[in-house]
């Protein structure tokens, strides 16, 4: 078997967007167009191509990355024959902020992205978010102003708040004929010419000329966007100075390079819902976004040593790598792991090693996703975006490479848990499914964290947000037949030090046979926000010898998980072992950890120790009647507003609010404003929690 497209032909790509932008829509129409889907879904009617998991049609959002398969040639509209010159490769992202690890992991298995906004509210608090991210991953993008058709829809206004809040590097390669009821055609203004989509779903694109009304406005732009586009390269802008024309070609060449190279973001428009300008879109997919082999290799590094970067290009030729993004479970197959391969070709049927489990895996089937069909292949290549069968231990994220050709392929990270909820199965008969059915559920998402309380001997899962965890527990009862009473959710606080502290701890003991002596001195010092734990030996000449230090270690460590103050973990330090000593007879390991266990909550409590609480980036979209009575609210939350901004027709309030007075909030939103309102919410960073609110976390008065 060989390869059917060239890498070249590929395109690996996401949608991302901001709830309600268009994303699950303009996915439709673009699987339509690609002559894959033949039967149109409403997202309300829950027939969302993309949307196969049971509830994610109920909340008629898209949650878990899967990834589709698709064919195109640019303006193949235009011919009788579908040509499918390349393969477009297109991977689902989640749409809501709770799952913005999704999101990262999506990121880092794409080559490209359309980035799609609302053109009444432009450029949305969700998206400056993902942006971020893209930026972080170094993801070619396109802009693709959606809903033009709406009443205050603006596309020059949409195209300011991308300049203002993401990119100055924004450049429209579109203008639109009219806006509202009356946006009808767009006018391209690389080929200069109107474009009009007539016939059953608008799939009858005809170019002419463009209105004479319309004409100096299309001047006006194509000079600004020929302007940005020749500064990208030398020699076309010294054409273009001398007063050469720039062909068609050249700009679309130069472009994009531009946009492979992040340095320019065209800007395109269109109603996907009216069925105008997505397979224009199409189109730019090809033309701009990279196929894997415009990327630089992709960098790993050696399994037992992080210091020795790895590469592997995107060349059959090379060693097999890939990387699992999406592990999902499927009533027909059981498990599929989705994975990207980045480089070599494999066959199914055989082995790959895993190198974060260290096993070797094998292949059953390999499954090639279309929108309504799956293709069993025999082969992936480098490029492919594929799903695996038949691997038993392998979570998102984990590399799968060729055994003799190993490498660990950038690890993502993934946000803190911030939130948890204990669990209890119904019944006995629930007891024994629940525990298999959650392994399940975290191989495929590991964001949610799952452990069994010390105390109580409940099990209680961790995750990024309230609908998170209601999400899973739903999953538990429609897909493993598990019911589970539900505690309330609690937040997961913190804790950590003010100051620099020293503690000495000599444990002793002589009850008769042998004794017990370990002796310790440590110093504690506070770390940056975020950046976690670190043990620091500066033992010399023996003085405490040196098979006890592992078990020092491991006291402060496991002093540490237990916090000083309430409970909650102590994070954001350092401890340095300095000094000590040891008994000949006496000194055992068990004895030097309780010394290394006492001396750092003797030393974490003279610190100052502290409790953190999560704070929560908050937007909230409401009618502007009602902004009054929902900063009141937020205020008495603890909440602080950093902006309110004004939209066609609503108020958007960005503010920062403590997790701990944000349970129930969609309940609260809503009898505010009458069910008009709208929010998302997303984990931001640990904050010092003040002093009265410390008192009532220790009291155990605040969950
Ligand atoms: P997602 O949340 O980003 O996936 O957004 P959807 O595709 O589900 O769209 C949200 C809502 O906006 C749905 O009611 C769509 O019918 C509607 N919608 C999507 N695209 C357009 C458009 O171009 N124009 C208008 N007027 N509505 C649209």
């Amino acid at each position: 078997m060989s390869r059917q497209y060239p890498i070249e032909k590929y395109r690996n790509i996401g949608i991302i967007a901001h709830i309600d932008a268009g994303k699950t829509t303009t996915t439709e129409r673009f699987l339509f167009y690609t002559g894959i889907s033949h039967k149109m879904g409403e997202t309300h009617e829950g027939e969302a191509i993309m949307d196969w998991m049971e509830q994610e049609k109920e909340r008629g959002i898209t949650i878990a990355s899967a990834a589709t398969t698709c064919f195109w040639s640019p303006g193949e509209y235009l011919s009788k024959e579908k040509t499918n010159s390349h393969r477009i490769n297109l991977i689902d992202t989640p749409g809501h902020i709770d799952f913005t690890a999704e999101v990262q992991r999506s990121l880092r298995v794409l080559d490209g992205a359309v980035v799609v906004f609302d053109g009444v509210a432009g450029v949305e608090a969700q998206s400056e978010t993902v942006w971020r991210q893209a930026d972080k991953y170094n993801v070619p993008r396109i802009c693709f102003i959606n809903k033009l058709d709406r009443v205050g829809a603006s596309f020059e206004k949409s195209l300011q708040s991308i300049w203002d809040k993401l990119t100055k590097n924004a450049v429209a390669i579109q203008y639109p004929i009219g806006e509202e009821a009356q946006f009808g055609q767009i006018i391209d203004l690389i080929e200069m010419k109107a474009v009009k989509f007539e016939g059953e779903m608008g799939k009858d694109v005809v170019f002419s000329d463009i209105p004479e009304q319309m004409i100096p406005k299309a001047k006006e732009w194509r000079e600004k966007m020929v302007e940005k586009i020749v500064a990208e390269d030398e020699e076309i802008m010294n054409k273009y100075l001398s007063g050469e024309e720039i062909s068609i070609e050249e700009l679309r060449s130069t472009l994009r390079k531009a946009v492979i190279g992040c340095k320019l973001v065209p800007v395109m428009v269109g109603s996907s819902l009216k069925n105008k300008g997505v397979q224009l879109l199409i189109d730019a997919i090809v033309y701009y976004l990279p196929s894997p082999a415009d990327l630089p290799a992709i960098r790993g590094t050696a399994v037992d040593n992080e210091e020795i970067v790895i590469e592997r290009h995107p060349d059959d030729n090379e060693p097999f790598s890939s990387l699992a993004f999406k592990v999902a479970t499927d009533p027909f197959v059981g498990t599929l792991t989705y994975i990207r391969a980045y480089s070599g070709k494999f066959t199914k049927g055989g082995y790959l090693y895993n190198t974060v489990t260290q096993e070797r895996e094998r292949v059953s089937r390999i499954l090639r996703m279309h929108a309504n069909e799956r293709e069993e292949v025999e082969e992936v290549f480098a490029g492919d975006i594929v799903a695996f069968v038949g691997l038993k231990n392998t979570s998102t994220g984990h590399t799968l490479c060729d055994e003799k050709n190993q490498l660990v392929l950038e690890k993502i990270d993934f946000p803190e848990p911030v939130i948890s909820i204990q669990v209890e199965p119904k019944t006995k008969a629930d007891q024994e499914k629940m525990g298999a059915a959650l392994k399940k559920l975290q191989d495929e998402d590991p964001t949610f964290k799952m452990e069994t309380d010390q105390e109580s001997g409940g099990t209680i899962l961790s995750g990024m947000g309230e609908l998170h965890l209601d999400i899973i527990v739903d999953r538990l009862k429609r897909e493993f037949n598990v019911e589970t009473n539900v505690g309330r959710p609690q937040v997961s606080y913190r804790e950590t030090i003010e100051r620099s502290s020293e503690a000495e701890c000599k444990y002793v003991k002589q009850t008769g046979g042998r004794g017990q002596y370990g002796h310790v001195k440590i110093r504690i010092e506070p770390k940056e926000r975020g950046t976690g734990f670190e043990f620091i030996n500066e033992i010399k000449g023996g003085v405490i010898p040196r098979e006890y230090i592992p078990a020092v270690e491991k006291g402060v460590r496991e002093a540490m998980e237990k916090g000083v103050v309430a409970g909650y973990p102590l994070v954001d330090m350092q401890v340095t072992l300095y000094d000590g000593s040891f008994h000949e007879v006496d000194s055992s390991e068990l004895a030097f950890k309780i010394a290394g266990s006492m001396a750092l909550q003797d030393g974490a409590k003279k610190a100052g120790a502290y409790i953190l609480e999560p704070i929560m980036k908050l937007e909230v979209v409401i009618p502007p009647d009602f902004l009054g009575d929902v900063i009141g609210d937020l205020l008495s939350r603890r909440g602080q507003i950093d902006e309110t901004v004004d939209r066609p027709s609503v108020k958007a309030i960005y503010a920062r609010v403590p997790l701990s007075e944000m349970f129930g909030y969609a309940t609260i939103l809503r009898s505010l404003t009458q069910g008009r309102g709208t929010f998302s919410m997303e984990f931001e960073s640990y904050e010092r929690a003040p002093g009265n609110i410390s008192q009532e976390i220790i009291e155990g008065k605040r969950k």
